[in-house]
């Protein structure tokens, strides 16, 4: 069964998801209490990166986060300007029940009050993003701790401190957690002292990753309704889809949203300016009886493959779930990993996975 599947799965019968049991029976106050008080430095500021600090910091861990670009987030960015409502580049539906807010947010003192559109199991959100909740819930209390500009070049955990080494300087700490992209660990971007062990190496090296590609359109009319999905063979190879973006927004906008990963992507991200623009009316024509070109207004387009510290999409959907079961394991109790591919095995590739991830990183790390 694929990480889609099971998804289903558990809408259709009514399931929320297991992690959120797990992700819950661990609060602020009860089981993850601090038997570690040394220092941490986190990899990367997306999803996991940033769930890793604020956990950090409810247990008053000291902590920094060293983040390559100049902002937070990861493939959580979203655009602000397109239209009047958040248009999310990366993370955009929720793939899970709504309490996963309140359990990220890991504090019962704290009223979580976000909108979704009730679309189980795929929920999305109301005129914000997963970006928004993250602004909002997690970040005021970690923002003096992120570190921008700062590319991670190695790890030397040979010694009682780990090293890690940036692009102009060293810093130590005690542990360290590493919350980067896979493909970066994949293209050897940060390389390991002493190298990782084989069982994890072989994960690394032998994971497929998707591309990923998005683009949003602003129609004139709303003459695509309700979209249109591509059946993708063998469904190994990817995902792609034509939606309503807009769907469920506060908004007067018609805009049209794709979503495509794995093999189906390659196409638009070999293209740029004019010719992509004209790719994809083309294509929309075809499926709509040529609406798209006299109804276009404007386009926006996310090639992941071109962000260059993300360098690609997601893990795909059928990664085997013992890999990634060993993507997601500590190594030698001084390197942790947190984030959408370093799960226990469950699920993953989801923003509330990486939360997760997280939670499981910071729980081995106090304990
Ligand atoms: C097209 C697309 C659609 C998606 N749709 C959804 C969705 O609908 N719902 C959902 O839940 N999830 C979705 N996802 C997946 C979700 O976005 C990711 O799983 C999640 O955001 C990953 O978080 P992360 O912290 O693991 O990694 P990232 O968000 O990638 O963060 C990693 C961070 O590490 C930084 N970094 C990289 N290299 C270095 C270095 N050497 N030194 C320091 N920092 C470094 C990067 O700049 C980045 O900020 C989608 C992803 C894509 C690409």
């Amino acid at each position: 069964m694929t990480r889609k599947q099971f998804l289903k799965m558990c809408g259709i019968l009514g399931i929320c998801v297991p992690f959120e049991l797990s992700i819950s029976s661990c609060s602020k106050d009860d089981t993850m209490k601090a038997h570690f008080n040394g220092k941490v430095i986190i990899i990367g500021a997306g999803a996991g990166g940033l769930s890793s600090g604020y956990l950090l910091q409810q247990q008053g861990i000291d902590f920094e986060i060293l983040e390559a670009s100049s902002s937070y987030g990861g493939r959580m960015k979203i655009n602000t300007d397109f239209a009047d409502f958040p248009i999310p580049l990366g993370a955009e539906w929720l793939e899970t029940g709504t309490n996963i807010f309140q359990d990220i947010v890991n504090d019962p003192s704290v009223q979580v009050n976000v909108e979704t559109i009730p679309d189980a199991p795929d929920r999305k959100f109301v005129n914000s993003s997963w970006f928004n909740f993250f602004e909002t819930y997690i970040v005021p209390s970690i923002s003096n701790n992120i570190v921008y500009n700062t590319i991670v070049e190695s790890i030397d955990f040979s010694g009682d401190q780990v090293i890690v080494t940036t692009q102009n300087e060293q810093r130590t700490a005690d542990k360290v957690i590493v919350s980067v992209p896979l493909k970066i660990l994949q293209d050897g971007d940060i390389s390991f002292i002493p190298s990782l062990p084989q069982d994890k190496l072989d994960a690394i090296n032998n994971t497929t990753i998707w591309e990923g590609f998005k683009a949003f359109i602003e129609c004139a009319t709303n003459f695509y309704k309700d979209g249109f999905e591509y059946q993708i063979t063998p469904a190994s190879d990817g995902q792609k889809i034509y939606y309503d973006a807009a769907l469920g927004q506060n908004t007067t906008k018609n805009i049209l949203g794709l979503f495509v990963v794995g093999k189906p992507a390659l196409v638009y991200i070999s293209l740029s300016g004019n010719a992509l623009r004209d790719f994809i009316l083309n294509e929309l024509n075809v499926i709509f009886s040529n609406q798209a070109t006299p109804n276009y207004v404007k386009h926006i387009t996310q090639n992941w493959n071109d962000e260059p510290f993300i360098k690609a999409g997601y893990m795909t959907d059928d990664a085997d779930w013992r890999t990634v079961r060993e993507l997601g394991r500590s190594v030698a109790e001084k390197v942790y990993f947190a984030g959408g591919a370093y799960t226990n095995g469950e699920n993953w590739v989801s923003v509330h996975t990486a939360a997760q991830s997280a939670k499981e990183a910071i729980q081995e790390i106090v304990n």
